[in-house]
């Protein structure tokens, strides 16, 4: 791919930004960004996404980074925005590979890393140097300035990044709050004064660009949220994101002033609250926070329980809870359950299941539907604007969000008078070649299809794997056990049948005693002729004439699984 692209003229010149987002499944730079001069390369994120519905089994998509192998001298740096895994999930399985290239990331972020580095003993010790807000540093031919963004964690940055074609920014993630949680509103002075240095190229966030309006402020949420803790008599069970760091303190600093105590529960919530009360990111007075176990202690109207599960995941807390399985806290009636996060497409019909449970149960229900309990990290509208009208750019390529998104974004850009062909919308794998008068999407692309990671291995379920997990998910599995003669060739007795997912075989006599009639016959026939028997042809005789047969009586692909044991 590389020589295919060395020899693309616009390529060859020297003096020429190469840009390229990639990611998974169609969210474009969001799990990384490759930029590289003359042959210097900088990373910006390596995270991971979260598979669809339709992918039994796989964990995690991870960037394609193809494109890099054979590169690795040349990687500068990897420059982090902030710690949400969907932009540092995918480093203990890269960086590695990469050859362990220095990090840039914000305190928390950096926390966040090394803690989850522990659980991959065999990756190299990271390099992490920490990003102060405003102090510039040189990669190479790139001079990097952070500059702080309000998201829904803290210590997340932007970036300025000075090249020889000109000066770019990265924007993260990010919204303006003009009421944030523990730490200071955006700095739109700030803003204003990297606009004054001449913006050549911006890449922005698109996560909201089909969102009017002005994103909700924290403080609104807080209000929203201090109303329920006002009527709530019985304990107060709050469900969000582990990473929501400042949820979880708005939850914290709400519990303290109506008097409850509060229980953390789930691996990753206690994790990241404890990493981010080191840094003071999440304040707590002392005896605030309580062990699970004491939680029977206390009257309810003295006690919050903050856990994960909002999106009712299947091993977090509140499903735990609504099943009776975990092991100090049950629903009872007059418990307050929040949901506080909206919910992801495709989790819906679980988080159905949670809250009819809960209801079940007695809990009253609050979720972001009912009111302003959650806010999204995101610019809407009116603020991606404004950035635009702050920084000033000569060229926009929308990232952070499906082709939508970006479109939206583009469309906003051009209500700001940016021209049409001065934005691009680029999908994964695309390149972006960037001069100081030019940027243009090449025809050529870099390999962006998705990788999946299953437990601990990269790359090993492939789409053959995977269809397989669609299709045993979806029609079930069928196998037939028949004992051979090797010397006859004729099957002995009666094959063995077992049917998971498929039908119900006790209601299925009929099919089966026909099944087991042709594949007999099927066999017999095959082996008859005399002389060596190949087996593995009989097997896929069987499995076709079976297949077949079953999609004619049910219209269903089981998987079939012929097993032949010859004696
Ligand atoms: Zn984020």
């Amino acid at each position: 791919m590389e020589k295919d692209l060395s020899r693309s003229p616009a390529l060859r010149q020297a003096g020429h930004l190469r840009i390229i987002p990639l990611g998974g499944l169609g969210e474009v730079g969001r799990n990384m960004m490759v930029l590289e001069y003359e042959g210097k390369i900088l990373l910006i994120d390596m995270g991971f996404r979260m598979p669809e519905e339709d992918m039994p089994g796989v964990d995690y998509i991870i960037p394609n980074i193809s494109y890099l192998k054979g590169k690795e001298r040349n990687i500068l740096a990897l420059l982090i925005t902030h710690g949400h895994y969907d932009h540092i999930g995918a480093i203990p399985y890269y960086l590695g590979q990469l050859g362990n290239p220095p990090l840039y990331a914000g305190n928390l972020a950096k926390a966040i890393i090394l803690k989850r580095q522990e659980d991959f003993p065999n990756q190299p010790k990271l390099r992490i140097a920490t990003l102060q807000d405003g102090k510039r540093f040189t990669l190479g031919p790139f001079g990097v300035e952070p500059f702080r963004q309000n998201h829904n964690i803290t210590d997340n940055f932007g970036f300025l990044i000075q090249t020889p074609v000109g000066n770019i920014v990265h924007t993260s993630d990010f919204k303006f709050d003009p009421n944030p949680v523990n730490e200071p509103p955006t700095d739109f002075m700030r803003l204003k004064k990297i606009g004054d240095q001449k913006i050549l190229f911006l890449m922005s966030d698109s996560t909201n660009a089909e969102e009017p309006g002005h994103s909700l402020s924290e403080e609104v949420i807080f209000e929203n949220l201090e109303e329920i803790f006002k009527q709530a008599k019985g304990r107060v069970i709050s469900a969000t994101f582990a990473s929501l760091i400042n949820r979880v303190q708005q939850i914290i600093t709400l519990s303290e002033k109506y008097g409850r105590h509060v229980a953390l529960e789930g691996y990753s919530m206690k994790t990241n609250v404890e990493i981010s009360r080191q840094f003071g990111y999440i304040k707590a007075k002392s005896g605030t926070i309580l062990k699970t176990k004491d939680v029977l202690a206390y009257p309810d109207s003295k006690i919050t329980v903050v856990g994960t599960g909002a999106q009712g995941e299947e091993r977090a807390v509140l499903m735990r809870i609504v099943n009776g399985e975990h092991q100090h806290v049950r629903i009872q009636k007059g418990d307050t359950v929040i949901f506080s996060s909206s919910v992801i497409p495709g989790n819906e019909r679980s988080v159905q299941f949670v809250k009819d449970q809960l209801y079940k149960q007695g809990a009253n229900v609050f979720h972001y539907k009912m009111m302003d309990i959650h806010a999204s990290g995101h610019a809407n509208h009116d603020e991606l604007k404004q950035m635009i009208e702050l920084l000033r750019p000569k060229f926009l390529m929308p990232i952070h969000g499906q082709v939508s998104m970006l479109v939206n974004h583009a469309k906003l850009a051009q209500e700001t008078g940016m021209p049409e062909h001065n934005i691009l919308v680029a999908e994964n794998g695309q390149i972006v070649t960037l001069s100081k008068t030019q940027a243009v999407i090449e025809k050529t692309k870099v390999p962006a299809n998705y990788i999946m990671v299953d437990g601990l291995g990269v790359g090993d379920v492939g789409e053959v794997v995977l269809r397989d997990r669609q299709n045993l998910a979806k029609d079930g599995i069928f196998v037939i056990i028949m004992v051979v003669d090797r010397q006859s060739g004729k099957v002995k007795g009666s094959p063995d049948i077992i049917s998971r997912g498929f039908i119900y075989l006790r209601e299925s006599k009929e099919l089966l005693k026909e099944v087991r009639k042709r594949t007999i016959g099927t066999v017999n026939r095959s082996t008859g002729a005399g002389g060596p028997i190949n087996w593995v042809y009989v097997r896929d005789l069987v499995r076709n004439q079976i297949s077949e047969f079953l999609f004619v009586k049910t219209q269903r692909r089981p998987m079939v699984l012929p097993v032949i044991i010859e004696v």
